[in-house]
């Protein structure tokens, strides 16, 4: 019979699983020897305690049983001849729609503006080197979508474990580690990704799929209240009758193709800020304290919510050992993000600090409620970020306390940002209800990670690409869209997901929706 033990576990020995077993055998009262096979289920850093160590959550028998675990998989069928569903972008969502499409026995035909991860990451090199930007081929758009080049944290809030549980299973079938199964906190790093996409994409091609890159959609033709084909960037028109959109958050001109032609969006509240870096160091001391010597201790994480005086102040997205990077779509623009690498070993951490953004801020400010006002609003601080910083890539920033006291920073500390910093009063030019919460959001933060408020750390802006701004809506029990049959809003573009797992979670939901599962 299958046991199970929670267990403490020094960070020294969270690998071997000969002392796993001798925990267990403590707390249960026996010995060593009479436990037999161990799985952990899973593990987390407890960096409250005195000394930090691992929780675990193990499974295992006495005696001579085996534990049969085996990871959920992707499981295909030859789709080659069946009946299409076309998808329209390649990130998360896209993918994990096409994977489940394949396994219940249709053949997915994605269109990917952007190039194959191999040709993305010249044009991602030319970014940082060139200060070059390819506006379909960048941080956000390409294969894998803007889940390619990220830290490729895994978590979500999804209750469903079952889809969770699969989306971790199939990017460990397609490369990731097997850490990722038991971490609590699981992340794959941006020097996997590109080749867990890579496999992926054999994997659609050799089940029947079919995946056209460089080809952009920029229309759907619709006729009495039906989606009949789509048209390209090149004027090619494809006849459909399912197709999945799933566009990302980025894809401002399908936002307005829809608000042009006079189909439903929905403006939803959203978050916005500035990227913050400290040394990794600091975040490593402030979090382990009597532990930080520990030299098996991975680099820190740290997660901060605190409440304003009208709005909540988040951290978003934070890259231990990873460095900022410039994430924007259209030239003129500065949107800045993070990742890091499978070990996060750079000397810095980031994390976007945000403050949600309403619908009526928007509306007190610009006057504007139309579905489309957080977009511009969005799209006007990227400019204006752009401006401050006097252009190209380079990116305006400010030291944290200076940010917060007012003043212009004199200098800047070293930064990840290889496209450049330039000192700038951010304080004066941010929407003043973003400079308000955020001055007090950063000094609340001080109070459960001491050390955290410094002129050490540096703000980088602008970090506007939390979330979507829109939605597009669908009926939530059949993930068709409101405005037209036959079209499937899916991920973070459409406005019901935010993250990798969630995206990717989301685009199983539909696949099975539109087959009838
Ligand atoms: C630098 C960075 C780091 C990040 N780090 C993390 C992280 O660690 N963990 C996490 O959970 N999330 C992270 N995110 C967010 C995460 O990447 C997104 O939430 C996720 O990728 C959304 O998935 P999606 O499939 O909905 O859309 P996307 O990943 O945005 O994919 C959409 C795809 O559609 C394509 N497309 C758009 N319009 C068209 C069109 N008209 N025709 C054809 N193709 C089109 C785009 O080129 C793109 O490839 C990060 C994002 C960035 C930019």
């Amino acid at each position: 019979m299958i046991k199970q033990a929670d267990i403490k576990c020094s960070a020294k020995h969270i690998n071997d699983m000969d002392y796993v077993r001798r925990r267990i055998a403590e707390q249960i009262n026996l010995k060593p020897e009479d436990i037999g096979d161990v799985r952990i289920v899973k593990r987390s850093i407890d960096a409250r305690s005195k000394v930090v160590q691992y929780h675990v959550k193990t499974e295992f028998v006495t005696g001579e049983g085996q534990i049969d675990f085996q990871p959920e998989t992707f499981s295909p069928q030859d789709v080659k001849s069946s009946e299409p569903v076309h998808i329209i972008g390649m990130g998360p969502a896209g993918l994990f729609a096409a994977l489940r499409l394949i396994e219940l026995g249709r053949k997915p035909i994605i269109f990917e503006q952007g190039k194959p991860v191999e040709e993305r990451k010249i044009d991602i090199a030319n970014l940082h080197r060139e200060a070059v930007l390819n506006a379909d081929s960048n941080y956000a758009f390409g294969e894998g979508g803007a889940g390619t080049y990220s830290d490729g944290k895994l978590y979500t809030r999804s209750k469903k474990r079952g889809d969770r549980d699969f989306v971790l299973g199939v990017l460990h079938q397609f490369g990731a580690s097997g850490d990722i199964l038991i971490d609590s906190h699981p992340h794959i790093g941006t020097d996997k990704l590109s080749g867990i996409i890579q496999n992926i994409r054999k994997a659609i091609l050799d089940a029947g799929g079919e995946i056209h890159f460089n080809t952009k959609i920029t229309s759907f033709n619709v006729d009495a209240g039906v989606l009949k084909s789509l048209t390209t960037a090149d004027g090619e028109r494809i006849d459909v009758k399912q197709c999945i959109l799933a566009m990302g958050h980025s894809a401002s001109d399908m936002y307005q193709w829809f608000f042009d032609n006079g189909f439903p969006l929905e403006a939803k509240a959203f978050a916005m800020g500035l990227r913050v870096e400290h040394p990794q160091e600091l975040i490593n001391r402030i979090r382990y304290r009597h532990s930080v010597k520990n030299p098996f201790l991975p680099p820190a994480e740290y997660a901060a919510a605190v409440q304003t005086e009208d709005r909540g102040v988040c951290s978003f997205c934070m890259c231990p050992g990873g460095s900022i990077v410039p994430a924007m779509t259209e030239e003129n623009t500065v949107v800045v993000n993070g990742m890091s690498n499978s070990r996060r070993n750079a000397k810095w951490a980031n994390s976007g600090i945000v403050t949600e953004v309403k619908p009526e801020d928007i509306y007190q400010l610009t006057q504007d409620d139309s579905p489309l006002a957080g977009l511009k609003f969005q799209q006007w601080l990227e400019r204006l970020a752009s401006q401050n910083a006097g252009g190209g890539m380079t990116a305006p920033a400010q030291r944290m306390m200076d940010f917060c006291q007012e003043k212009v920073s004199a200098d800047l500390p070293d930064s990840s940002y290889t496209a450049g910093l330039v000192s700038s009063p951010m304080h004066f030019w941010l929407p003043e209800f973003m400079t308000n919460a955020l001055k007090s959001g950063l000094k609340q933060m001080n109070k459960n990670l001491r050390g955290f408020y410094t002129n050490e750390a540096v703000l980088v802006g602008v970090e506007t690409r939390t979330s979507s701004p829109v939605r597009i809506p669908r009926d939530r029990e059949g993930f068709e869209y409101t405005g037209f049959s036959g079209l499937y809003p899916v991920g973070e573009g459409a406005g019901y997901a935010g993250g990798i797992t969630s995206s990717a979670i989301d685009g199983l939901n539909v696949a099975d929706k539109i087959v009838g599962q």
